[in-house]
């Protein structure tokens, strides 16, 4: 990696990282497709899946707009986010509790990734990149919405998951009923 020396060049690497990692997470969807059970979950990250393609084909437009070939440059940290989910994925026998897993892991891809954009946006609009910043943005906005679907989707399967726990028959108090219940404990209402 060249050391950047103005924030024209750091703009370039960000794209580039961001390029790398969308392919990573290309790479990587249909695994945690096939790992969920949920129905819900697996088309919430087909769609993603879909979005993806778009998103990295936003940044090969952007790259061609300044006159270059798409770049690309390893993108460790995403590496290490999609590294640690399909380990983690890998030991759960119990589907409730994989899915919940795989929520746990796709928030993590949605917040870096929106981290790398909302940077991006920001040089694109300082540079006067105006049309990249559009796209920038646009992209920006789907990884929120994923992210928010998801935090949506573990509303429903998280209570399930913890359901399962012990047996499918066994329904366990609420969390805000088992803190009024603990003599010890404050309430934190
Ligand atoms: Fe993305
Ligand atoms: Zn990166
Ligand atoms: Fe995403």
């Amino acid at each position: 990696m060249k050391e950047p020396k103005s924030l024209q060049d750091l703009y370039k690497m960000e794209l580039a990282d961001l390029y790398d990692a969308e392919q990573q997470i290309i790479k990587a969807l249909p695994k945690m497709i096939d790992g969920a059970t949920s129905e819900e979950l697996k088309d919430a990250l087909n769609e993603h899946l879909d979005v993806t393609k778009e998103q990295a084909s936003r940044l090969e437009q952007i790259f061609e707009q300044m006159g270059e070939k798409p770049k690309r440059e390893k993108c460790k940290g995403m590496q290490g986010v999609i590294t640690e989910g399909s380990d983690l994925l890998e030991e759960i026998k119990d589907d409730d509790l994989r899915d919940a897993a795989i929520i746990s892991a796709a928030q993590r891809v949605e917040h870096y990734e929106m981290a790398g954009y909302g940077t991006a946006r920001t040089y694109a609009q300082l540079l006067g990149e105006d049309q990249a910043a559009k796209l920038l943005q646009q992209t920006l906005d789907e990884e929120k919405e994923a992210d928010q679907k998801l935090s949506d989707l573990a509303g429903e399967l998280n209570a399930e998951a913890m359901n399962g726990e012990g047996g499918e028959q066994e329904e366990k108090p609420a969390a805000s009923e088992r803190t009024a219940g603990s003599k010890r404990r404050k309430s934190a209402a």
